[in-house]
C-alpha cells in the first residue's frame, strides 16, 4: 500500500483560478519525491491540499490508509497533520523568540491547549528538540533569537521544529528557493539526510530542475496544474525540459553562462 494517493484532485480557487485540473499519483514510503514546474504551475496548492490546508475541489487525498480529503472535524485534520511535518519557503519562525523555543512550538499539535497557552514543554521536549538542533547541525545556536539566525540556518531551525512531531512524511514548500546556491545545497543534504537516515518520506517541492537530479528518487513535473511528467530525474532529457518549463525557458537556460 502506498503512503500517500492522490486521486483525481483538483482545485479551483474561487476567483476561478484552475489551479489543479485532475492530478493522481502515489507516493512510496521512503521515497524523495520532487515537485518541479513553473511558478503558478500548482505545486503549492497540491502540498497545502496534500496536509489539509487548502480544501480540494475534487478528487481524494488517502494517506496511510485512511481517507484524508474529506475530513471534517478539526480533531482529525490535526490528528493527520501531526503525522505530516511542513518547511516553507519563508521559514515560518517567530523572529524574536529563541531557535529552541521555535522548535518546541513543533509540539504544540501534541500538547492540550492549556499547555499551549501557558508555553509549558518538559524536560524531555527540550532534550528532544536539542537532539533535533543537533541533528540538523545547529545545537550551538539553541539560544539565540530567531532573528539573527542566516537564512539556512532558519530553514534548518524550521526543519527541527517539523522532526518534533516525528512524522512519517516531510513536505517542503520551496524550501530553498529564499537561499542563495552554497546554501541550497546545505539545507537540501540535511532533507536528503532525514530521508536516507531517518525514514522519512520527503515531498519537496522546487521550482528549478539544477537540484534535482542531486536529491531526488523520483520527480513529477506539473504545468498548468496537469502532470506533465513522471518518472527518475535522469529521464528528464532536453525534451521534457522544453514541455515542462516551455521553450522560453529552455532557451533563457542554454544561454544562462
Ligand atoms: P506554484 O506553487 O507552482 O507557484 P500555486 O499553487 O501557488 O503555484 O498557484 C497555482 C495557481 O493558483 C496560480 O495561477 C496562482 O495564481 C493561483 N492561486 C494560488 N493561490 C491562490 C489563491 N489563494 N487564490 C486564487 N488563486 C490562487
Amino acid at each position: 500500500m502506498a503512503l500517500l494517493s492522490v486521486r483525481n484532485l483538483t482545485k479551483t480557487y474561487p476567483n476561478g483560478t484552475r489551479a489543479l485540473r485532475g492530478v493522481s499519483f502515489d507516493v512510496e514510503e521512503g521515497e524523495f519525491l520532487v515537485v518541479i514546474g513553473l511558478s503558478g504551475s500548482g505545486k503549492s496548492t497540491l502540498l497545502r491540499c496534500l496536509n489539509l490546508l487548502q480544501e480540494p475541489t475534487s478528487g481524494e487525498v488517502h494517506f496511510e490508509g485512511q481517507k484524508i480529503s474529506a475530513l471534517q472535524k478539526s480533531e482529525q485534520v490535526r490528528s493527520v497533520r501531526r503525522r505530516m511535518g511542513m518547511i516553507f519557503q519563508h521559514f515560518n519562525l517567530i523572529p524574536r523568540q529563541s531557535v529552541l523555543k521555535n522548535v518546541l512550538m513543533g509540539c504544540l499539535g501534541k500538547k492540550k491547549t492549556w499547555q499551549s497557552l501557558l508555553g509549558l514543554f518538559s524536560a524531555q521536549e527540550k532534550q528532544s528538540a536539542l537532539e533535533n538542533l543537533k541533528l540538523v547541525g545547529i545545537s550551538d545556536k539553541a539560544y539565540l533569537r530567531a532573528d539573527s539566525m542566516s537564512g539556512g540556518q532558519k530553514q534548518r531551525v524550521a526543519i527541527a521544529r517539523a522532526l518534533m512531531q516525528n512524522p512519517v512524511l516531510l513536505l517542503a514548500d520551496e524550501p530553498v528557493s529564499a537561499l542563495d546556491p552554497a546554501t541550497c545545497h546545505v539545507v537540501m543534504n540535511y532533507l536528503k539526510k532525514i530521508q536516507k537516515e531517518m525514514g522519512i518520506t520527503v515531498i519537496a517541492n522546487l521550482h528549478f530542475l539544477d537540484l534535482v537530479r542531486q536529491y531526488a528518487t523520483r520527480v513529477i513535473a506539473l504545468r498548468d496544474g496537469e502532470i506533465v511528467f513522471t518518472g527518475r530525474p535522469g529521464e528528464i532529457t532536453e525534451e521534457w525540459f522544453k514541455r515542462i518549463y516551455g521553450e522560453e525557458a529552455y532557451a533563457l537556460a542554454q544561454n544562462t553562462p
